[in-house]
């Protein structure tokens, strides 16, 4: 295959959805073309051992939309985060989940099992982003069947059980089970009286980056200015973003759950999690 010239080569290359990931979709075009992904990324130019989701830069996405077919402001989106992203963290290694190298994500069962076609947004790659707002409950970090990470891009063909190949990015690559399997019978939506408010600021502000790497800024608690986008950095520094220490999960959800008798009340949740100023200074700018 030759990279060489930018007219189409292509035929059948699904289009990206507005928010997914590099990775989701570079794992969604091998399976198109029945190639791996290295393959897929070899053929684009693109190095091996860069991060797949920091790889789409101006003439790269030049490039691909030719080779593809398609036109390079369906990556717009994507591209603006992604420079954004570059600013306050040039490799991604403080921002973006990794597991030994390769690129992993976390997932909201609830929102898989809701899309028809799967796809992993760009979101679901950062160490921030904890919890889902559409459904209100933790992001899950593995498989519930086999406790292995979503790493990404994979090789659909040949993942899951005996490598027979998995039908979707709904599956596990490993044991080829539904990611969104027992979504309501193990917990479900945060009953905020489960966490404590460090707890509450650190997935506010967990929200708040994502938000401000969409509109370029963010706003504080305590003003509506805009402040620069970097100023994250601070946060970041201070240990109010959910990074490393933040290890809230549905399990030990489930045990303050029992410890304290209380039953899972939807409407108490929505009064946390729709509060967008929450705590110490970083809050999600206003949609
Ligand atoms: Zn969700
Ligand atoms: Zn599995």
């Amino acid at each position: 295959m030759n990279v060489s010239k930018h007219e189409q080569e292509l035929v059948g290359v699904p289009e990206p959805f507005l928010t997914e990931s590099p990775s989701s979709w570079f794992t969604r075009v091998a399976v198109s073309q029945a190639v791996t992904p290295i393959e897929l990324l070899r053929y684009f130019g693109l190095a091996r051992r860069a991060d797949p989701d920091l790889l789409l830069e101006g003439p790269v996405i030049r490039r691909i939309s030719g080779l593809c077919g398609l036109r390079t402001k369906q990556f717009h989106l994507m591209r603006v985060m992604l420079n954004r992203l570059r600013r306050l963290d040039r490799t991604g290694t403080t921002y973006l989940l990794s597991h030994q190298g390769a690129a992993k994500y976390r997932f909201c069962p609830s929102c898989l099992a809701e899309r028809g076609e799967k796809y992993f947004p760009i979101h679901w790659r950062f160490r921030s982003w904890r919890w889902c707002p559409n459904h209100r409950c933790l992001m899950e970090d593995v498989c519930p069947k086999c406790s292995s990470p979503v790493l990404l891009p994979g090789d659909i063909l040949k993942a899951g059980a005996n490598q027979a190949g998995v039908s979707s990015l709904g599956r596990c690559m490993v044991c080829s089970s539904s990611l969104a399997a027992g979504i309501w019978s193990k917990g479900g939506a945060i009953d905020s009286r489960l966490l404590t408010s460090w707890e509450r600021t650190q997935m506010a502000n967990g929200r708040a980056v994502l938000a401000g790497l969409f509109l370029g800024y963010v706003r504080s608690t305590d003003s509506d200015v805009r402040q620069p986008l970097v100023r994250i950095k601070r946060f970041e520094r201070l240990g109010l973003l959910p990074h490393g220490t933040f290890k809230l999960d549905r399990q030990i959800l489930e045990e303050r759950r029992r410890e304290k008798g209380i039953f899972m009340l939807t409407s108490d949740i929505k009064a946390l999690l729709d509060s967008q100023r929450i705590g110490s200074g970083l809050a999600m700018p206003e949609d």
